[in-house]
């Protein structure tokens, strides 16, 4: 019978039966329990009803129970049908109490069931093997997934207990041992074995096994699975791989950036650096990290480079390009080098501040200092080779157009082979070229054999009365002059000596003859080249003979015409002496006259007039003899002598004018040689001129006539403490007729100069710094003149 039909059958049976009983039990006094018969009622309603409907169907039966004895025995309630009807109820009770509870075992078997089918689909539904084994280790249960997973039958292996047969054997000895010690410590195993697939493949699993306590056996069961974690194991299996060759590389990189004879350097977008190479500590001395730290690379860079550094390094930050710059870095040494630094931007996302700049600095100092010294060198050769050249050209363009003009003489001679000869006599020690050529005349033949004539001018040929220069150049160079030997051996000397230039004058021999006097130079040019010129003298010499013939001639003419002018410088002359000799006279004749006549003073005034009388006759004699152009004999004179003899002539104008004369003569002089007359006459005018400077004049009036011998010679001085000579005069003062006096000739110190110059001195001018003019002339020693 189906569930739907069973259940109102059997309700509708239970009712009857209790309808039943009811009415059995109300009728008749039976002495009998109908009543229990309600018990098969209630097990009819338990059988398709709930407890609830089982204990309200025992309710009824109670009440029906209550009900028939109320109609049956309540009118003579005897204790017997009051009991009965009690058990009665009890049993119902009973009996409805007894059927609920088991209507809730069976409700509570039946949840069981539920939750077991529950267990077992929810074990063989999850997508991991699951298992549970006892407390030794050994599995008993596996889920489904396990077929699914390894392709092999989970009770057949539980039965054999081949559940590690799936396991790689490389794994095994570690399983054994991990669950081993788990089982044995009550652990958690926690294990990647690889596990057989149903494919035959193997794939990395995670067995996790934990120990949990089981009431229903009341020991410690475990309870695991294995779940893939293959791609897992593999992702990091892969992972590690690349991590290693991550870190191979990194390491390579660090050997790399550190090796590179570079400094390297990394820089964010901001230009802050963030990377250098150890080769920065070795260049520079810093620590990497606290310069990074500080920024303050640029320290090191040397200051006049700096500004430019930083511009430049700007400037590549903003437009975000390559940068590139050359500066001085100091290093460690405290020397600073030249380096190059480049470096390029790497975008490396899309944003701008996703942009790194990487680059190296390297040193590039022996470059640039050679490169400037190559530099120098250069412009200094092109300098050089730019002058020479134009030097060159312009010699060579002199040297042509000279060449070539019509009236300038040229010859070009090749001493190169006697140079070399040359040489060698020089390397023997020979340093008198002269005198060894003198001592080997041979040599000396040979080495003027050694010079060739290599190029001559048309002029020269001509000057030398050639018709072609080939005539010219084929002649042996020491025929071309009279005293070719001796030129050509100046021109050895020139090499010899290190000598350039030399000039002087010689008398070319020309065709047949022909004697041409030339003022030569020679130069000396490189390769051993000799270029000469010629200044043609043969007009010269004429007009030189002409011009001593006229001089001669005017010297004569010039005597003749100055006789007058000697006329007057006698009187002028003689007028000194006579007049001296007047007052003499005078003085004699009164000193005779007197009472007691001073012979004494007679007899000096005589022998000064007599003095002066051979005085006069000199004069007259010199005159004449300078008017007929005859010198007189000389002699020796001593100087301090004639001094003092002139001082003593003409004492008498001294004291008119007031004037003294000092003759100072240190140590003695020697003679000098020369016509004593003359030179007294120069003393005389001297200090006559000096007199009359001197003349009304306040203060000393002085004449010193100062002798010293010097150098071979006497330097005479004659100087006074008159006004001196103007300035404008100076020029003019030894010039004839020169005077600025009233009654003046102007031939005094015209003849003092010529009588100096003609005993080998001469009379010069100067104003004393103190004052007053002095002249002076040096005499040579007389025994120098004679020797
Ligand atoms: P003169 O005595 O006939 O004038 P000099 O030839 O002896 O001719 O002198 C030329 C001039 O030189 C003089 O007129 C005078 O002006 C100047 N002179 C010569 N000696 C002196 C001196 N000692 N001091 C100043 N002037 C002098």
């Amino acid at each position: 019978m189906t569930e739907p039909i069973r259940r109102p059958v059997f309700l509708m049976l239970a009712t009857a039966l209790a309808a039943l009983v009811f009415w059995i039990d109300s009728i008749a006094e039976y002495e009998s329990s109908v009543a229990i018969l309600y018990l098969a009622a209630l097990v009819l309603v338990s059988a398709v009803g709930s407890g609830k409907e089982v204990t309200r169907a025992a309710q009824g039966c109670v009440a029906l129970t209550v009900l028939a004895w109320v109609v049956v025995h309540l009118h003579d309630p005897k204790a017997a049908s009051i009991l009965r009807c009690l058990f009665a109820c009890i049993a119902i009770g009973v009996t409805a109490a007894l059927l609920v509870s088991r209507k809730r075992l069976e409700a509570t078997q039946q949840d069981l069931e539920h939750s077991r089918a529950e267990v077992d689909l929810f074990a063989n539904s999850v997508p991991y093997v699951l298992w549970r084994s006892n407390p030794r280790g050994e599995i008993e249960y596996l889920n489904a997934s396990w077929t699914a997973v390894t392709g092999l039958d989970r009770l057949s292996v539980l039965e054999g207990q081949r559940y590690n047969d799936v396991v790689h054997p490389d794994d095994i000895p570690i399983l054994n041992e991990t669950v081993s010690a788990a089982v044995a410590n009550r652990t958690v195993t926690n294990l990647k074995v690889r596990i057989r697939q149903a494919n035959g493949s193997y794939r990395w699993m995670q067995i996790y096994d934990n120990p949990a306590y089981s009431p229903l056996t009341d020991q410690v069961e475990r309870f695991g699975g294995l779940s893939d974690v293959h791609d897992e194991v593999v992702a990091k299996q892969e992972l590690q791989v690349v991590r290693d060759e991550l870190e191979t590389s990194r390491t390579e990189l660090v050997n790399f950036t550190d090796s590179v004879p570079q400094i390297l350097w990394r820089a964010d977008h901001s230009g802050k650096i963030d990377f250098f190479n150890r080769r920065y500590t070795e260049i520079t001395g810093r620590d990497v990290q606290a310069t990074i730290g500080r920024q303050d690379y640029a320290d090191d860079i040397h200051p006049e480079d700096r500004e430019k550094f930083s511009r430049v390094w700007k400037e590549a930050i903003s437009d975000r390009s390559e940068v590139r710059a050359t500066y001085r870095l100091r290093h460690v040494t405290g020397e600073y080098r030249w380096m190059s630094l480049v470096g390029r931007p790497v975008q490396f996302g899309e944003s701008p501040e996703e942009i790194r700049y990487y680059g190296g600095v390297s040193d590039i100092h022996d470059e640039v200092t050679s490169h400037q010294k190559v530099k120098e060198l250069n412009e200094t050769l092109e300098q050089r080779v730019a002058e020479r050249t134009s030097e060159l050209m312009l010699t060579e363009q002199r040297y042509a157009g000279l060449f070539d003009v019509s009236n300038m003489t040229f010859a070009e001679m090749d001493f190169s082979k006697a140079e070399t000869m040359l040489d060698a006599i020089k390397d023997s020690g020979v340093t008198d070229l002269r005198s060894y050529m003198a001592a080997h005349p041979d040599e000396l033949a040979r080495t003027l054999g050694a010079i060739r004539t290599t190029r001559v001018n048309d002029a020269l040929a001509r000057l030398m009365g050639y018709e072609n220069v080939a005539d010219l150049v084929a002649n042996p160079p020491a025929q071309n002059a009279e005293d070719g030997t001796e030129v050509l051996l100046r021109q050895l000397e020139m090499y010899y000596h290190g000598v350039n230039h030399i000039d002087g004058r010689t008398v070319l021999v020309g065709k047949a003859g022909r004697r041409i006097p030339v003022y030569f130079t020679v130069t000396r040019l490189s390769d051993g080249l000799h270029l000469s010129s010629h200044l043609d003298l043969s007009e010269q010499e004429r007009i030189e003979q002409m011009r001593q013939a006229a001089q001669a001639e005017m010297a004569r003419a010039n005597r003749i015409a100055t006789v007058g002018a000697f006329s007057a410088s006698i009187a002028h002359e003689l007028n000194q002496p006579i007049t001296s000799m007047v007052f003499d006279a005078r003085t004699g004749t009164r000193m005779i006259a007197r009472e007691n006549p001073d012979i004494e003073g007679v007899d000096r005034i005589l022998q000064r007039m007599e003095k002066n009388a051979q005085r006069i006759s000199g004069i007259v004699q010199r005159t004449r003899e300078n008017l007929v152009g005859r010198r007189r004999a000389v002699g020796t004179i001593d100087l301090h002598r004639l001094a003092l003899e002139t001082r003593d002539l003409i004492d008498h104008d001294l004291k008119r004018a007031h004037v003294e004369l000092e003759v100072v003569c240190a140590t003695a002089v020697p003679a000098i040689m020369g016509d004593q007359v003359e030179l007294q006459q120069v003393f005389v005018n001297l200090v006559n001129n000096a007199i009359d400077a001197m003349r009304g004049q306040q203060g000393v009036r002085r004449v010193t006539i100062e002798l010293v011998a010097k150098d071979g010679a006497v330097e005479v001085r004659v100087s006074d403490t008159g006004p001196g000579i103007p300035e404008e005069y100076i020029q003019k003062l030894f010039e004839p007729f020169f005077t600025t006096k009233a009654t003046g000739i102007g031939m005094g110190l015209e003849i003092c100069r010529s009588a100096v110059a003609a005993m080998g001195g001469q009379l010069t001018v100067a104003n004393l710094p103190a004052g007053g003019a002095c002249f002076a002339f040096d005499l040579p020693f007389a025994v120098a003149q004679t020797s």
